[in-house]
C-alpha cells in the first residue's frame, strides 16, 4: 500500500517570523492526522529552525536542491551530508525551475539524486513537460528521457527508494491544473514504464502529481488511482489551504 504524501515546496518564499507561524499553523491542524504524510521543502536558511520546530512532529522536512558534489571547492553548493546534519529526510532534485533557470540537466540532476540518496536521503525527483512539448505530442518521451538519466546511472531500485514527481511545466504557479484525466494519464504512464523493469518496486513507488493544486481541486486529483499526493508551491504558503490540501489525501 502506497502512503500518500503531501509536500510543501515553499520556494524562495517566507521569512523567519512567517515560518514560525505557517509551521505553527500546519502543525495545529495536523495533529492526530494519520493516512497521509506530510512534509516541508524550506529555503537551506531557515532548515535548522524548521528542525526546531517540527522535530518530535509527525511533519517531515528537506530542501529543494543539493549538489551533486560529496564536498569541496564549490562556492555556494550544499552538500547532501550537512542535509543530514539538520535531519532531512527528503531532497527535491529536478524540479523545473531548477532544470530551466539554471540549466540543470537530465544528466546533473540524476548526480544529485544519486548523492542525495547515497547519503540516506530520498529524493523526490521531479518530472515533467512544457507546453510546447505538450502540443507537440512529445511528453512521454520528455518523461521518459529523465527518468531513463536516473534509471540509467542508479537503476530501478535507487530509484525506487525516491519518490517521483509529475509536475507538467504548464500547470506550475499558472493556476492551470492538469485535469484529473490528463494527471492520470502520465501517472500510469511513468508506472509501467517503470513496472517493465521491477513490477514490485513500480507498485510501491509514490509518483505525486503538482501543479496548481488548491484546497479546491485536490480531492479529485487523489482520487486517480495512480496519484500518491500531491507537491504544493503556492498553496503550500498558507496553512490553512495546506492542510485543506493535506486533508483531501488522508
Ligand atoms: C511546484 O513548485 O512544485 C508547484 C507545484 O507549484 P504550484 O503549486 O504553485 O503550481
Amino acid at each position: 500500500m502506497r502512503i500518500p504524501l503531501v509536500a510543501g515546496n515553499w520556494k524562495m518564499n517566507g521569512s523567519l517570523g512567517g515560518i514560525r507561524e505557517l509551521l505553527e499553523g500546519i502543525k495545529k491542524g495536523i495533529s492526530g492526522t494519520r493516512g497521509a504524510e506530510c512534509a516541508v521543502f524550506p529555503p537551506f536558511v531557515y532548515l535548522s529552525e524548521v528542525e526546531r520546530l517540527l522535530k518530535g512532529t509527525v511533519i517531515s522536512w528537506g530542501t529543494q536542491n543539493l549538489s551533486e558534489h560529496l564536498s569541496g571547492a564549490f562556492t555556494g553548493e550544499v552538500a547532501a551530508s550537512m542535509l543530514l546534519d539538520f535531519h532531512c529526510t527528503y531532497v527535491l532534485v529536478g524540479h523545473s525551475e531548477r532544470r530551466a533557470l539554471y540549466g540543470e540537466t537530465s544528466a546533473v540532476v540524476a548526480q544529485k539524486f544519486a548523492a542525495g540518496r547515497k547519503a540516506g536521503l530520498k529524493p523526490v525527483l521531479c518530472v515533467g513537460e512544457s507546453l510546447e512539448e505538450r502540443e507537440r505530442g512529445v511528453t512521454e518521451a520528455v518523461i521518459s528521457e529523465q527518468l531513463d538519466a536516473v534509471l540509467e546511472l542508479e537503476g530501478i531500485k535507487a530509484l525506487g527508494e525516491g519518490v517521483v514527481a509529475y509536475e507538467p511545466v504548464w500547470a506550475i504557479g499558472t493556476g492551470k491544473t492538469a485535469t484529473p484525466a490528463q494527471a492520470q494519464e502520465v501517472h500510469a504512464f511513468i508506472r509501467a514504464k517503470l513496472a517493465a523493469q521491477d513490477a514490485t518496486i513500480a507498485d510501491g513507488l509514490r509518483i505525486l502529481y503538482g501543479g496548481s493544486v488548491k484546497g479546491s481541486n485536490a480531492s479529485e486529483l487523489f482520487a486517480m488511482p495512480d496519484i500518491d499526493g500531491g507537491l504544493i508551491g503556492g498553496a503550500s504558503l498558507n496553512a490553512q489551504e495546506f492542510l485543506a490540501i493535506f486533508k483531501a489525501a488522508v
